[in-house]
């Protein structure tokens, strides 16, 4: 069978931008008759993610992670209907998702390693298992549970960056949720602001590439930040851990602006900031979401009641069309998406 699958191109190098050429579609094909066990899925939608900048380098720095090969099909978060199965609990029809699904049109997949969806507890939007209903919503939510000692009545201030995006959108709200009185947003666009405060509850959100983030911040936020949610690191984070309280939490989910540098994971903050954070016993620890996926069916079906509640809005930027995966990371990386970037790959 020929079907069509996107390769690695090119590396962008350690420090380079990386770009949507560092991608190729080319026609392949696939055994026309699957083996016991197999199933042929066809492919729906997948996820592009800022932690696939590091599998673009042939060392991603990380023992998780393994780095994309050259001329290799590439993989991520993929979701997608079972076409034919010889796997027992998988039948024609069914909708699965595996966080290792390869980027092209049709594939045969081992039906072991596929989780099978329900698409009622996300009222039809499949994507939404590949964000809000999945890793991303976990990772906010496990992130502020996990890490944040957010607590029902204690008056905390959270401030989010890279607010706009997949992870931060939904932290901020699930921080409301779990009990913060005030959630501040930082994002980098006049637009993702507004969303930010008109749809997403923020209290207030500050463009970063305009006006002096430091003033906005103690402006916003007078008795100081308690939590800090940072997608970002680097000076937005410098700027916010400033202005963080006494025995204040930092939720270390990730640190987007540093990652077309060749520096270690989690990079070390600037030595007056280490010992501003030492002094006020500010807390920053390694939160990775896989090493809670114990608590993965509990609170995804957590997620999903909010969702249908309508206590937790959901924003998506769908890119159409298997060829334009690379188009879609290079704009998410760059910060063309609002919430999650998803590419949805045939109707
Ligand atoms: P995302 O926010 O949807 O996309 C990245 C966003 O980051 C962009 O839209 C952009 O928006 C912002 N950005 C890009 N470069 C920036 C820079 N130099 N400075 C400030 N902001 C920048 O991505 P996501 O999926 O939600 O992931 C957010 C973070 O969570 C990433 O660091 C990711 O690695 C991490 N993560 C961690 C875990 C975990 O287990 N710890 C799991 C999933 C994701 P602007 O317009 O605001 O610049």
């Amino acid at each position: 069978m020929i079907i069509q699958r996107v390769v690695l191109n090119s590396r962008p190098g350690k420090n380079g931008v990386p770009v949507a050429e560092n991608f190729r579609l080319e026609q392949s094909t696939i055994a026309d008759i699957i083996q016991v066990g197999q199933v042929r899925v066809r492919t729906l939608y997948l996820s592009v993610d800022p932690y696939m900048r590091c599998r673009m380098n042939e060392d991603t720095g990380s023992d998780y992670l393994l780095p994309w090969q050259l001329s290799e099909v590439a993989d991520g978060g993929g979701i997608g209907v079972v076409e034919e199965s010889k796997k027992d609990n998988l039948a024609k029809g069914d909708f699965v998702t595996s966080f290792n699904w390869p980027w092209q049109t049709v594939a045969i997949l081992d039906g072991s390693l596929l989780q099978k969806l329900d698409p009622q507890l996300v009222s039809g939007r499949l994507s939404y298992f590949l964000g809000a209903a999945g890793i991303t919503g976990l990772t906010a939510l496990l992130g502020i549970k996990e890490k944040g000692h957010v607590a029902v009545g204690a008056n905390q201030t959270m401030v989010v960056s890279g607010a706009a995006g997949a992870c931060g959108s939904l932290a901020g709200q699930i921080g409301r949720l779990e009990g913060c009185s005030r959630v501040v947003g930082i994002a980098g666009t006049d637009e993702k602001c507004s969303i930010l405060v008109q749809e997403m509850g923020f209290d207030a959100a500050i463009n970063y590439k305009k006006g002096d983030v430091a003033k906005q911040l103690r402006e916003l936020c007078p008795g100081g930040v308690d939590v800090y949610f940072d997608n970002v690191g680097g000076d937005i984070s410098d700027t916010v851990i400033s202005q963080m309280n006494q025995n204040s939490h930092i939720i270390l989910c990730g640190q987007i602006s540093q990652y077309n540098k060749d520096v270690p994971y989690p990079p070390p903050l600037p030595p007056d900031i280490e010992k501003l954070r030492k002094e006020r016993n500010i807390t920053r620890e390694r939160f990775l979401v896989l090493n809670y996926m114990d608590k993965q069916e509990a609170s995804v079906l957590q997620l999903c009641q909010w969702i249908q509640e309508g206590k937790l809005k959901v924003r998506e930027t769908v890119v159409e069309g298997l060829a334009n995966i690379g188009v879609a990371f290079q704009s998410m990386m760059n910060g063309g998406n609002i919430g999650k970037q998803i590419v949805s790959v045939s109707k």
